[in-house]
This record gives structure tokens, sequence and C-alpha cells, in this order.
């Protein structure tokens, strides 16, 4: 071959398999849930502010994102300096390898978890070693705490875990911190924070505060409902955080996002009263599961997962027969987001014809 080659590792980066759009289907509506989204139109305001600033398109966006770094700092109760805005929270997971790994590097995170991570982990030429989660789909911390060797510089911990459902508690992460050398950059991916109804929840923002190798991943994309428009960010410890901007691409997050971030903050009320009829939902549909014998692993998202095995794309065909697109993972299970309250009783409806 003569013509420019890539590095090895790109041909070696797996796809990112998106959830698929729902086909139109006449006299059936049809109900996406395969990525998680948010069902509820924008908080309001949100679409006023961000039209507001779609009307400056012709300029740059704010390079230093100041208006949302200062109502996410006063928000969360941090120095703006242990924050970092990011094209949502995939793009803070892809710098935070390229930020702390040379190849080879090892980078340990639960499996099966969220795919964006073994894309960012190839991407940068590191190494991906993934631990098994236990059968109830937790993470295995004390196989992640053995799992770490002087090369690795990256533990990221996905909780509520994408796409099994259970969250890490306070007490688990405690211990598991306790047993990680402080060499080693612990993420805490909290993309579904705001589902959380755990006993032991974890409080991200004391954890990080109580340790100099704690991230905390956050993004607008799920509770917030602003998928569409890339914006996440990360609170840390200064000098990662510093690390984590210093490596971002300019101008990423655009004016649209940074305004219609700013104005979602700010509805607030709004948010608690969506994120608390989706948990509603969720407890309603995984009872429902449990009445037609579906016992579903622990579910702290705005998802639930079955395991299915080879029954997966069966599973998926007959979802689509019901007008609802799900994610399966072929040979293992799907994972079905919480959407409309029709689209919830379609689940189980479609969970009665799968017998466990
Ligand atoms: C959806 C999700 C994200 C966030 O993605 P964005 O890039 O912010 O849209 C991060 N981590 C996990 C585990 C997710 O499921």
């Amino acid at each position: 071959m003569t013509g420019p080659q890539p590095r090895p590792t790109v041909a070696a980066i797996p796809a990112y398999v998106a959830g698929k759009p729902p086909r139109p289907r006449e006299g059936l509506t049809v109900f996406k849930l395969s990525s998680n989204e948010n069902p509820y139109p924008p908080l309001p305001g949100v679409v006023e502010a961000a039209t507001e600033a779609a009307a400056r398109m012709n300029r740059y966006p704010d390079m230093g994102s100041s208006e949302l770094y200062d109502a996410l700092a006063a928000r969360l109760e941090v120095p703006r300096e242990h924050l970092a805005l990011a094209t949502g929270s995939v793009a803070l997971i892809y710098q935070l390898v390229q930020a702390f790994c040379e190849p080879g590097d090892e980078v340990v995170y639960a499996w099966r978890s969220f795919e964006a991570y073994p894309i960012a982990v190839t991407a940068a030429a590191a190494t991906s070693v993934r631990v098994p989660v236990l059968a109830d789909g937790r993470h295995d911390l004390d196989a992640m705490a053995a799992a770490v060797t002087d090369r690795t510089r990256v533990v990221l911990v996905c909780t509520p875990n994408n796409p099994t459902g259970p969250a890490v508690t306070q007490a688990e992460l405690d211990a598991f911190l306790a047993k990680v050398p402080p060499h080693v950059l612990v993420v805490v991916d909290e993309a579904y924070v705001e589902f959380v109804r755990s006993s032991d929840p974890i409080d991200g923002i004391a954890t990080y505060r109580s340790h100099d190798n704690v991230l905390l991943t956050r993004t607008f994309s799920k509770a917030y409902g602003l998928a569409g428009f890339r914006v996440g960010y990360a609170v840390g410890p200064e000098p990662v955080a510093t690390a984590l901007r210093a490596v971002s691409l300019p101008f990423g997050v655009s004016s649209v996002a940074q305004a219609a971030a700013v104005a979602s903050l700010a509805a607030e009320e709004a948010l608690l009263e969506r994120v608390a009829a989706l948990v509603a939902e969720r407890e309603r549909l995984v009872a429902g599961l449990r009445e037609v014998g579906w016992d579903v692993p622990e579910a702290q998202g705005n998802f639930v997962w079955f395991e299915l095995g080879d029954r997966t794309a069966d599973f998926a065909v007959v979802a689509d027969e019901l007008g609802i697109v799900v994610r399966p993972f072929a040979g293992e299970g799907a994972r079905v987001s919480i959407g409309e309250p029709e689209a919830n009783d379609r689940v189980v409806e479609l969970a009665r014809r799968f017998p466990r």
C-alpha cells in the first residue's frame, strides 16, 4: 500500500453502535427506547435561550464558557478551576485517556459497561483491562482493585452501570478507593446520577473533595434532556481538571449548547419533577416486569437490562413488532430505556412474550 496509513490502533477501534431510530409504522405510535434519551421536551426557557444564542451563530462561542462554568461552580459549590466542560461526557473520557495514558498504559473498567470506553482507550493506543460484572450486573470492585498494576493510569467506575443498571454504593466506593494507589485516577462516571434512589448513594462531590485522585463526569444529555447539543462536565482536583481542559478542542462546546445548559440549570424545579416522574415510571415498569416473571437487575438509571443470551436478536425483533426500539447487545442482552408510560406498558408486554 502506498497511500497514507493511519496508526495500526485506528483499525482496532471498535465501532460505536448507536441506538436505532424507530421505523415509522402505520396506525402505531413508535417509541425509541434505544439510547437512554429523555422522553420530555427541553425544560422551560431552554428553547428560548438556545434560539437567542443561535441568532449569534456568526460569532465563535465564548471559549471560556464563562457563564456555564460560573453556573456550575455555584450549583455544585466547587471552584471553577475544578471543572472541565466538554462536548458530552464521551469527549471527557477521550480527553482523560489522552491526558493520562501513554501507549500501552492500562485503563481498568467493568464489562459489560459503557461502549465508549473501549473506543476511547483504543484510540489512544492504551490497553483495556476489562473486569466482568457480577451475575447481578454490579461492578466487581474487589476484582477491579486487584486488576490495578504499575501500568494502570485510569480506572473507570460507571454508576449506575450502563447497560446493566445497578449503582455502586458509597460504602463500596470508599472500600475500593482505600485499595487503589494514589497515582491511579479513579473516574466515577455519573451520567445517570440524578436517577439514583439507592439507600447508600454516592456523594460524588464529598468523595472528590477528600481524594486527590477522584474525578466525576456528568452530562446534560440524560436527565437534562440535551443529548442533541453535546455538553458534559468533569469535577475533580485542580491538576486533573486543568489537564482535561488543556487537551480539549478549542471552542468545542457551541454557543447554543452553553446557553441551553445554563438555562437548564436554572430550571432545577422542573428538572427534579421530570426526574421524579421517570423514576416513578421506572419503579412501575420494574414491578410490572416482576409480575410477568422478569426480575431485572437493580435499575438505578433511566433504563432496564434484560439478560437474554442468544434470544437477544429475537427479543429486538418482537420489540420492533410492538413499536418499540430497544438496544440489543448480540448474544448478551438488551437495554431498554424508560420512556412514555405507553412505551413502558409495551415493554411489559414484550417481556411477557419472552418468559425468562
Ligand atoms: C450516555 C452516557 C454518557 C454521556 O454521554 P454524553 O457524551 O454526555 O452524551 C456517559 N457515560 C455513560 C455511562 C452514558 O451512558
